[in-house]
């Protein structure tokens, strides 16, 4: 086995705690003796069914999740949430209402639209998707049947810093590139969805948190599997889990815990993003593309102006060993994920390496 590792900056699949890739490996053909991979055993058996239980507690436990609300481990991606919200929610006054703030925002209310009303609460896409607006700047409509606003946006780099206030409606919030990074008030959300591959685990798995009552409400047309109910009623297992991501998730519940928890991770966000920001501000070469007061503390997006010297900077940075810093087709430029497992040394490197090539270019 080789122990090389590279500072992976990648947006997802993104990188994973070391010491969890290194328990995963040491348990990959005999889980804890039992003469079985994970990956070989059936999701029904009692071992596989403890580490599914397991893994559910951890994480209601280390984001306080209220009992009146359901964990689910599903599949499809962060996407078949884009499907899976308005099939089960939209179902009242057949209108919901949409922050856009992103491409993942802009991807799920285009979806939605398929099936009932959509209204945008704000679009920052006027702007580039450089900023996150202010409560006030949000038009909310009451008649809706709940408000949809994605809380970090991986592709451009900006996060909101509170959460909105939508007057009573259900929140449903994409999470995926921000869970476990601050601890959040889950009583305040309807339903909070994120895919695993960003801060969790590997690609596969999509964590769902649903208060109780929201469920059963679907569209006539809603298909068995994208049914919240189906998989309430069946705890997850209407048909075959991701049994082997699940397991990951709860090594990574695991080290999230042994390291201080969301506070701890929210320590270590502010530790890592500072760093990186301040570094960037201070050079001559680099612009940020978000405003100030909206900037992601898990996907910094920053440029040069000059697409010749940005592709410099990445193919330089890869040679020194921080790879997939190159930005999203979308922005263009760089982008640096420093997701929970990215070491708080990867990002004091990578400062360093900044402020070299700023100055000898
Ligand atoms: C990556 C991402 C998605 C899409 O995730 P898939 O699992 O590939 O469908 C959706 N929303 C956000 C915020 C993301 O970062």
């Amino acid at each position: 086995m080789s122990n090389f590792r590279v500072y992976n900056f990648a947006a997802g699949p993104s990188v994973l705690p070391l010491s969890v890739l290194e328990r995963a490996g040491s348990e990959i053909s005999s889980y804890r003796g039992c003469g079985m991979s994970v990956m070989e055993m059936s999701h029904r058996s009692k071992m596989f069914m403890d580490i599914f239980q397991r893994t559910q507690d951890k994480l209601r436990r280390l984001m306080n999740i209220p009992q009146n609300y359901h964990i689910l481990f599903l599949q499809t991606g962060a996407s078949g949430q884009f499907s899976m919200i308005p099939l089960n929610l939209i179902g009242g006054t057949g209108r919901a209402c949409y922050a856009v703030t992103g491409n993942f925002s802009g991807l799920a209310a285009q979806e939605a639209k398929k099936y009932g009303e959509v209204s945008l609460a704000c679009d920052t896409g006027d702007r580039g998707h450089c900023y996150i607006p202010r409560q006030d700047g949000l038009r909310v409509d009451p008649q809706a049947d709940y408000f949809y606003y994605c809380a970090n946006n991986t592709i451009y780099g900006t996060e909101w810093d509170y959460i909105p206030d939508a007057g009573g409606l259900p929140l449903v919030c994409d999470m995926s590139s921000n869970i476990l990074s601050v601890p959040v008030d889950v009583s305040k959300f309807g339903v909070i969805y994120a895919g695993a591959q960003k801060n969790m685990a590997p690609a596969g798995l999509t964590v769902v948190i649903i208060k109780d009552g929201l469920q059963g409400h679907e569209l006539p047309c809603t298909p068995l599997m994208m049914s919240y109910k189906t998989m309430i009623d069946k705890g997850s297992m209407y048909n075959t889990p991701p049994c082997w991501c699940i397991y990951m998730l709860g090594l990574t519940l695991d080290w999230v815990e042994e390291n201080g928890g969301l506070e701890g991770m929210e320590k270590l966000k502010r530790l890592r993003a500072g760093m990186l920001y301040d570094t960037l501000e201070s050079s001559r070469l680099f612009q940020l593309h978000a405003d100030r007061d909206s900037r992601s503390g898990m996907n910094v997006t920053f440029r040069t102006g000059s697409e010749d010297l940005d592709g410099k900077f990445v193919q330089e940075a890869a040679a020194a060993g921080f790879v997939n810093l190159k930005g999203h087709r979308l922005t263009g430029g760089m982008r640096a994920s420093i997701y929970n497992a990215m070491p708080v040394e990867g990002v004091e490197k990578l400062c360093d390496f900044i402020r070299a090539f700023d100055k000898n270019n």
